[in-house]
């Protein structure tokens, strides 16, 4: 990965450049900041611009230019690219799966790591690596056997390049007798031997570990690299998905790959008319007319979502908790108004009319007749819900 892939953070990535050039690289390093901050992209591109054996060093640079990068050419990097390099070694949370039952470490899966990563262009976090795993309910941690051959690689030698380098990915997932194996290393430099590790938060972080390393924080990304990004990737709604990142560009994807945005434009338009359902009725046949027209398992999937809004609404409405973070302004306001219909006794009658249109779409009934009826009677319990 070169510097310029990397989304943003052109200060920081200029700070590195200079630390290297001018010879004052730290034997450890901890990269700290949100996944969607680009941490873990954000080291991997420094270790191979360490070793690059050919750097690009940039003349007159304007004020958010990169001053120098990686080449991408020579043989060390073409190896970096593809995370397959001799000399550098990864480890990262892991736990027991199918394949691995037990005594399970990083190196078992490195294969499966390296191409998670590269399918992300390296920006990668917990849940959609557990998720990789196929251990979704599971949490991983850097245990002692991962400790043990981070220090049998020490006393290797590099094969190619000046340094050998060890990515750490979620060192606040180290367990507490690895943790101590690691804290000593990092506790004395070793020969031509670089850590870079990388944390989310420092709070779950070992205080020993923050003093022991130089640290390199990164902050969100800006909404102008940001947009700039997103519409060279062609997604639609930038300036929405850039509001709601937040600087974070796994959020921004989580947004863009949600399918349940077009779930709950229509969860909005069907409550907005059933509500009012009497003044409307043309809007509303317009509607139900559109909604049949998807498939017998969409119907499915989407009603079940509703499902799921309905107990949101609710929870906001007993709690004045939002429990979901991916939603529009819009979404969100719609979301506040319309909690105040949904009280128990609204949600249950809502859930029941709900599962028996899912059992009438399972058999095959008339799905326009089915979302007709469910919103006259949504409409029903929704106002006389707020009338009592
Ligand atoms: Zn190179």
């Amino acid at each position: 990965m070169r510097f310029e892939q990397i989304v943003g953070q052109r200060n920081l990535i200029n700070t590195l450049i200079d630390v290297v050039l001018s010879n004052r690289v730290s034997h450890a390093q901890l990269f700290l900041g949100s996944a969607g901050h680009g941490g873990f992209a954000l080291a991997l591109a420094y270790a191979q611009f360490v070793s690059c054996t050919n750097k690009q060093i940039y003349e007159d640079v304007k004020e958010g230019e990169l001053k120098a990068d990686s080449c991408g050419k020579c043989p060390s990097c073409v190896k970096y690219q593809i995370l397959s390099h001799p000399d550098l070694f990864f480890t990262f949370p892991n736990t027991a799966t199918k394949n691995v039952e037990k005594n399970n470490e990083s190196a078992d899966y490195i294969e499966c790591f390296r191409n998670y990563v590269l399918s992300r262009n390296a920006y990668i976090d917990l849940e959609s690596w557990y998720q990789e795993l196929g251990v979704d309910n599971r949490q991983g941690i850097i245990n002692v056997r991962d400790a043990n051959t981070i220090i049998k690689n020490l006393t290797l030698k590099t094969y190619e390049s000046q340094y050998k380098i060890n990515i750490i990915w979620g060192v606040d997932k180290l367990q507490e007798d690895s943790a101590n194996k690691i804290l000593k290393i990092l506790e004395e430099p070793y020969e031509n031997t670089l850590f870079l590790l990388i944390a989310e938060n420092s709070e779950s972080l070992l205080p020993t570990i923050l003093s022991r390393t130089q640290l390199v924080k990164l902050p969100p990304i800006s909404d102008e690299a940001m947009k700039e990004f997103l519409l060279k990737e062609g997604v639609e709604d930038v300036e929405n998905v850039v509001r709601m990142a937040g600087g974070d560009l796994i959020k921004a994807f989580s947004r863009t790959n949600d399918t349940n945005i077009e779930y709950r434009k229509l969860f909005i338009q069907f409550n907005r008319l059933a509500y009012v359902y009497n003044s409307s009725i043309s809007e509303m046949l317009k509607l139900v007319e559109q909604i049949s027209k998807m498939g017998r398992e969409e119907l499915k999937n989407y009603l079940n979502y509703t499902l799921v809004l309905y107990k949101e609404c609710f929870v906001y409405n007993e709690l004045k908790v939002d429990s979901n973070d991916n939603f529009t302004e819009e979404e969100r306001d719609f979301k506040i108004n319309f909690s105040k219909f949904i009280t128990p006794r609204s949600l249950l009658s809502i859930y029941k009319l709900t599962e028996k249109a899912i059992l009438e779409v399972t058999r095959n009934g008339n799905a326009k007749m089915i979302f007709l009826t469910l919103g006259i009677n949504i409409g029903k319990i929704i106002r006389n819900s707020v009338n009592k």
